[in-house]
């Protein structure tokens, strides 16, 4: 019998994922499919027990869902609960499990990318949002020793660290501060919307004082290059844009949905086409 798989959220319309996870399923000759289901936020626990009751094998969860699909799920894994957020079900014999895999998707784009090993590293993470705070915790689940956030509002930057269960020693600063001390940092994230319309002219700091050599990764992917991104590579940094992330985030789920290992490069290039134009770090 075909497995059902899907994405809820709200727009649901111009996701990428069902291209990219069922071309997956056909390139493994896998009697599968990967639908999106559009939810408003009033039918999310009706929809979520309608899941369970049909034997939906697994699905992702995007916007506005991330954190209110908590309460209707069996079980969540430590991390995803540490981060708040569940990007990921899984049917286990008809338990419905959270998981998050934004922060091990990026991870795996980064070691992809970058090609270093993980530790000593001094890290700014630009942006205390949802996807700063799935990095920041799974960078500290892996021991990185030091992650200085840099937000707008410092409050919700503090909130993010102190929630944090795994140990690693951190400090917030407001966007200015860090932009003086930025050639103290090896590896950058950019994770705010800056960049992205309607911000696509806007920068999320300033990046005179950006070191040459420093990996800087925005995890936006549309556009494929943000002008953070852009003025990061013409002062030498190594660039990464979100596509990496986006991929592994999805190639984690589907490993924990059906065990296998899918190809990301088919991934990449189902959704590059999707996207058009070129792509920075090709
Ligand atoms: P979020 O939870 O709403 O957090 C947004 C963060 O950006 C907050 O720290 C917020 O600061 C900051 N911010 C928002 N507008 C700003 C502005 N005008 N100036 C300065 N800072 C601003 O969002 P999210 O879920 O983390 O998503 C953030 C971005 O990541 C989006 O562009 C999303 O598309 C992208 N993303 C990409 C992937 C991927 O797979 N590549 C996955 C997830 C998300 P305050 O705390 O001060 O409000």
């Amino acid at each position: 019998m075909e497995k059902l798989f899907g994405v809820i959220g709200d727009p649901i319309g111009h996701s990428l994922s069902p291209a990219m996870h069922n071309a997956v399923f056909a390139s493994l000759n896998m009697k599968a499919h990967y639908h999106p289901f559009h939810i408003k936020k009033e039918s999310l626990g009706k929809s979520v027990a309608g899941m369970k009751e049909l034997g939906v094998a697994g699905f992702n969860v995007t916007v506005p869902h991330k954190t209110s699909i908590i309460e209707f799920l069996d079980e969540v894994d430590p991390l995803a609960e540490a981060i708040g957020a569940v990007n990921t079900v899984v049917n286990e014999n008809g338990r419905l499990k959270g998981c998050n895999t934004d922060g091990l998707g990026f991870i795996e784009a980064l070691k992809t990318e970058w090609k270093q090993e993980l530790g000593n590293e001094n890290v700014l993470i630009i942006g205390a949002g949802g996807a700063a705070k799935a990095i920041y915790y799974t960078l500290a689940s892996l021991g990185i020793k030091h992650i200085t956030i840099a937000n707008r509002n410092i409050e919700n930057g503090k909130a993010l660290i102190s929630r944090c269960p795994f140990e690693v020693k951190s400090n917030v600063l407001n966007l200015e501060d860090a932009s003086l001390i930025l050639n103290e940092f090896t590896l950058v994230i950019q994770t705010t919307p800056i960049g992205m319309s309607p911000f696509i002219e806007h920068m999320p700091l300033d990046i005179s004082n950006l070191r040459s050599g420093t990996f800087v990764s925005d995890i936006i992917y549309n556009p494929f290059e943000t002008r953070f991104l852009a003025e990061a590579k013409s002062k030498g940094a190594l660039t990464q844009n979100g596509l990496g992330m986006f991929i592994n985030q999805g190639a984690v789920a589907f490993k924990l949905w059906t065990g296998v290992q899918p190809d990301t490069k088919l991934m990449k290039k189902v959704v590059l086409d999707l996207l058009g134009g070129s792509y920075a770090n090709r």
